[in-house]
Parts: C-alpha cells; sequence; structure tokens
C-alpha cells in the first residue's frame, strides 16, 4: 500500500494548481494521472483565462463586480452567486501569480498582460497567451510541481474512491503500463480529474475526458449536481470537431450563413458574434437546420476582414487546424464550424473550498461543480476556476490533515477495496461475452448527441435513457479480446464505460426532469425559464437502478434574476 498525505487525483490546470498548494504547507503530496500531466486536456485550452485586470484601453474601468454580474447573467441565474463574486475577486491575484510564475502572456503595447473580448462579456477581460492559452497556463504550473519536487504517478488510472463512515480514505489505482492494482492510502484525496466531454459525439475534448472522476466519486455515494447542463461550443471545425476559439470572434470574426448574412443579428442583435455559447450556438444550430447552412450542416466562420498580420499573430494554431484539418487558410477563406459538445457545467458537489460530503475528499476543476457556470459558462471562466479553486482546495485540503488526529486510518478497508477491484478485473478480463465495449461507447455518444443535445424534448430524451439502460445491461456481456495485463487500453476503456454510462443515465434523468429551458438545457416543450419551479441545482445520488434526484436552493446575493438579452 502506497502512502502520501495528500493524493491529488488529475495532472491538469486544477489538479496541479492544488497539488502547489498543499506542497507548499510541507506536506508530502502526490499526483496520480491517467497521462503525462502536460497532455491533460488543460493544455488544449485556445481562447484565454478572464480577470478583470482592466488592461485593455475600451476596459480600463472593468471590475471584479461587473465580471460577477456577467458570469451570473451568462449563467442563466443558476450559479450560486456567493461562489462566483470568490471568484471574480481572487481572479487578478491567481492571474498576476501565473505570470510571476513565468506564464508566457501576450502583451499589450505597454507590456501589460493583453486582454480580448469574449462571448457575454461587457468588457475585453481575457487574458491570453496567443491562442495557446491553456499550453502556457499548465506548462507554468508544472514547472512549479518539479520545483516542488511533487510526486507525479504517470498512467495510473484512480479506478475506485474509498469512503468509510463517510471519511474519504484513499483510492484504488491502476498502473496502466504494468496492470497492477495498487491502494493509495491519504489523510486527503483531491479530484481534478476534468470533464466528461466523450459522453457525447462531436466533442471537441481529449479522448481521455470520459468523466471517469465524476463517475467513480458518484458510485462512491457523493451526488453530482446539474449534470443536465451541457455545453455545446458554437464553433467546432465542422470536419472533426476540433476546437475554433471565440477569441476568433473575439478578434472580430463574423459568423455567416449561405446567404452571406451576418445572422447573429437576428438573435443578439447587440452583443452579435459575441453573444453567450449558449444562444449563439442555437443560433448556429437553427441557420442550419431552417436551409441556410452549408452542406446541411455548418456555417462560417468569417476571419479574412481581419487580415493575415493579425491572423497570424493572435490565431496562429486556429490557422494551423484549419488548414490541416480542414483544407482551408482562414486569411483567405471561411472556416466551416459547427457546434460541437464542448464542456460540463455539473459535476461533484462541493463548495468553494472544494469541500464535499465526504471528509478529507475535494473536488475542483471541471470535474466539481461549486457552481460558478450554472447553466452556462462563459468563455474564459473555466481556466479561471481550476487555477482559483484548486488553490482554494488546496488550501483546505492541507489545514484539514493537518488539523487530524487519527492518521493513517482505515488500511483495512482500503486492502478490502483492493480485492474487491482486483476481482472485478480478474472477472472482466475472464468475460467472454458478445459485446465489444467500443461499440457500446459508441452507440452511447450517438444517441446522446441525437436526443439529448442543443434542442431536447421528452420523447426523444426518454427514448435516449431507454437506449442507455439497454447499453448498461448490454455491457454486463463484454468481451475483452486483449486479455493481458500490460497497457491493456481494453480493459482501461471497459472500466470507464460503466461510469461513462452512469454519466449519460443522469444527464437524461436529470434533463427529462427539468422541465423549463434555462441556459444551455433548451426544451423545445418548456421553451421558457421557470424560476418559480426551477431555480434549483439537481442533484444526483447513486442507486444500482438509476440516480435518485432531489434538488439544492441557489444562493442569491445581489444580483435579482432578469430576463436575458444580449
Ligand atoms: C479544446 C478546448 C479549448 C478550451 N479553451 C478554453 C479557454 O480558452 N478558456 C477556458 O477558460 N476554458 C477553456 N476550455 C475548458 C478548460 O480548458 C477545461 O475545462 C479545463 O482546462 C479543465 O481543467 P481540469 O484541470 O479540471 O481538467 P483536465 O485538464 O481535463 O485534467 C484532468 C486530469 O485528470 C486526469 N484523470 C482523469 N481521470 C482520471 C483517473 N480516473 N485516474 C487518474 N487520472 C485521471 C487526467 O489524466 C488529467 O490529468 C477548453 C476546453 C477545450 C476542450
Amino acid at each position: 500500500m502506497i502512502y502520501h498525505q495528500v493524493v491529488v487525483v488529475g495532472g491538469g490546470l486544477a489538479g496541479l494548481r492544488a497539488a502547489i498548494q498543499a506542497v507548499e504547507t510541507q506536506l508530502d503530496v502526490a499526483v496520480i494521472s491517467r497521462v503525462h500531466p502536460v497532455r491533460s486536456h488543460s493544455v488544449a485550452a485556445q481562447g484565454g483565462i478572464n480577470a478583470a485586470l482592466g488592461n485593455a484601453p475600451e476596459g480600463a474601468d472593468d471590475s471584479p463586480e461587473k465580471h460577477a454580474f456577467d458570469t451570473i447573467k451568462g449563467s442563466d441565474y443558476l450559479a450560486d452567486q456567493d461562489a462566483v463574486e470568490i471568484m471574480t475577486r481572487e481572479a487578478p491575484e491567481r492571474v498576476i501569480e501565473m505570470e510571476h510564475w513565468g506564464c508566457p502572456f501576450s502583451r499589450t503595447d505597454e507590456g501589460r498582460i493583453a486582454q480580448r473580448p469574449f462571448g457575454g462579456a461587457g468588457y475585453p477581460r481575457t487574458c491570453y497567451a496567443s491562442d495557446k492559452t491553456g499550453h502556457a497556463l499548465l506548462h507554468t504550473v508544472y514547472q512549479q510541481c518539479l520545483k516542488q519536487d511533487v510526486k507525479v504517478y504517470e498512467e495510473w488510472s484512480v479506478v475506485r474512491l474509498v469512503i468509510e463512515d463517510g471519511e474519504c480514505l484513499g483510492v484504488i489505482a491502476l498502473n496502466l503500463v504494468t496492470g497492477e492494482l495498487e491502494a493509495f492510502q491519504a489523510e486527503a484525496v483531491i479530484f481534478g480529474t476534468g470533464g466528461a466531454g466523450r459522453v457525447y459525439n462531436n466533442s471537441s475534448n481529449n479522448i481521455i475526458n470520459t468523466g471517469s472522476g465524476m463517475a467513480i466519486a458518484y458510485k462512491a455515494g457523493i451526488p453530482l449536481k446539474d449534470l443536465e447542463f451541457v455545453q455545446f461550443h458554437p464553433t467546432t471545425l465542422a470536419t472533426n470537431n476540433v476546437l475554433v476559439t471565440e477569441g476568433a470572434r473575439g478578434e472580430g470574426g463574423y459568423l455567416v450563413n449561405n446567404k452571406g448574412e451576418r445572422f447573429m443579428k437576428r438573435y443578439a442583435p447587440n452583443a452579435m458574434e459575441l453573444g453567450p455559447r449558449d444562444i449563439v450556438a442555437r443560433s448556429i444550430q437553427t441557420e442550419i437546420n431552417e436551409g441556410r447552412g452549408f452542406e446541411g450542416r455548418y456555417v462560417h466562420l468569417d476571419l479574412r476582414h481581419l487580415g493575415r498580420e493579425r491572423i497570424l499573430e493572435r490565431l496562429p494554431a486556429i490557422r494551423d487546424i484549419a488548414i490541416s484539418f480542414a483544407g482551408v487558410d482562414p486569411i483567405s477563406e471561411p472556416i466551416p464550424v459547427q457546434p460541437g459538445q464542448h464542456y460540463f457545467m455539473g459535476g461533484i458537489d462541493c463548495n468553494s473550498d472544494g469541500e464535499t460530503r465526504a471528509t478529507g475528499f475535494f473536488a475542483a476543476g471541471e470535474c466539481a461543480c461549486v457552481s460558478v457556470h450554472g447553466a452556462n459558462r462563459l468563455g474564459g471562466n473555466s481556466l479561471l476556476e481550476t487555477i482559483v479553486f484548486g488553490k482554494r482546495a488546496g488550501d483546505k485540503a492541507a489545514a484539514y490533515v493537518k488539523g487530524k488526529e487519527k492518521t493513517r486510518a482505515g488500511g483495512k478497508a482500503l486492502a478490502a477495496a483492493l480485492r474487491e477491484t482486483e476481482a472485478e478485473i480478474d472477472q472482466l478480463l475472464g468475460a467472454d461475452g458478445e459485446e465489444n465495449p467500443a461499440d457500446l461507447r459508441d452507440e452511447m455518444r450517438r444517441v446522446m448527441f441525437e436526443k439529448v443535445g442543443l434542442f431536447r424534448e421528452e420523447k426523444q430524451m426518454k427514448e435516449a435513457l431507454e437506449k442507455i439502460r439497454e447499453l448498461k445491461d448490454r455491457a454486463k456481456r463484454i468481451r475483452i479480446s486483449y486479455k493481458g495485463r500490460r497497457y491493456n487500453l481494453d480493459l482501461a476503456c471497459s472500466l470507464e464505460l460503466e461510469g461513462m454510462l452512469l454519466m449519460a443515465e443522469v444527464i437524461c434523468c436529470g434533463a427529462i426532469e427539468r422541465k423549463e429551458s434555462r441556459g444551455s438545457h433548451y426544451r423545445v416543450d418548456y421553451r421558457e425559464r421557470d424560476d418559480e419551479n426551477w431555480l434549483k441545482h439537481t442533484l444526483a445520488y447513486y442507486t444500482p437502478d438509476g440516480p435518485r434526484l432531489d434538488f439544492k436552493e441557489v444562493t442569491i446575493t445581489k444580483y435579482e434574476p432578469q430576463a436575458r438579452r444580449y
């Protein structure tokens, strides 16, 4: 059994930022990650990170309050306002800390951190490093981890969270290289395991974003919050759904239909292309559905008027992506784009210190739901969430460990969990059913995108739920073709399949139950927001027969819900 005082699961921005915080208090901290940390999805973030620095001339009177208002309005009033206020207040300090750690942000002529406009924001407040912001930030925190000697277990996949009598004791993890299972005993565990994008087809996410951390916590008895709120990014490449950053519109890009119209004037006459994501994504899909798209499946993102120099300076990776994957050079041609799955607003229910229902178990980043994004996240707020709440979770976990009287508890329970998991894996490897796990996963993705996507309706969502339950049943009869233990990706995929189906089931149940339209959750059978009945968070608790739903109040401080106009 391996022991560390704090075990962080996840080598993305949230996990590493939490690890730095805990290690700075002289604790023994380890990070477990299924890939090398700098291959985490955070590295792919493009457009930027929000903080009311007021560096852009048009944004000089920006403030954390204005940032909070934009975020809450963007969330369609489902965000917890106290948590949003914490995030926007701490944003400048966290971003400047990144600068001091060496993050190579793009600069204004005066040498300050440059800021660009982003969707749903009243001011240019998105700090960026060209169009590779996630890369710059993740490498910055990784360097800090190296400097502080944080122990990293890379290519290890956590498969189980061990909680006994409401107290977290550690995790069980599979060494992907050797196939061995190991119990990690810890005084505190922090999950920064990222999103579940790959539960859907047409996702902008890394293939490892399967939501396994959320599923593991859910099965261990921790409720998931607001999982029905799934963000569809307006502009992913029509060929393969690689993301085309909102920064392209922030820099002035136009969305154009097959009639040559900038159609956003019909949907968000003031904000135009810089409306919030839920509205812009639905507008694009409406154009496509009503026959004003190209080839019936995409619209154009036109950057040509920005000029060669600006495209090369501000959006070089977008140009590379468009050339490599769509065969168009945005300097001379428009980019074919369509909405694609992008982000999970929901996740592990926790507070603004990352604390969950189980003592000693914390969550931060995309796997967590604090909630600062409510029903729709604004671009640039997710990177911010990872470092603000990663730090706070690291702080709280460290304080918890230091205040603990009894340490190294739960050895017996961990050993038992290890034996059980070992038996499950043996059974999986020995299983000789007729179902291929990858086929089941693909069927799940298709049905989720088609029936629980941008536009939702009871009948279709019920069909999706039925399909997911059928897949859950078929998943009991899978066959793993490769039986060896070393780097058995078939085994890893099968282990994850159960969790992905659980996520899909929770999304369906929450979406069917929520009879209103709010943010990303748009129901054609209930087109209005219904604050009287639905200004509340959904909580889903695991039971073997499907989720048990409950609800939780939204915290309102000073921003009363209003109609959302852009
Ligand atoms: C293409 C793209 C562009 C984006 N651009 C922006 C942007 O410009 N601005 C913005 O604010 N947001 C952006 N986002 C969103 C943002 O990047 C992510 O929400 C954020 O980076 C998530 O960080 P994280 O640390 O929570 O998770 P991740 O970076 O996804 O890291 C998750 C980590 O958990 C590990 N892990 C997961 N499960 C297990 C397990 N079972 N066992 C062991 N390890 C595990 C993984 O190995 C990984 O290290 C973008 C997202 C995408 C997909």
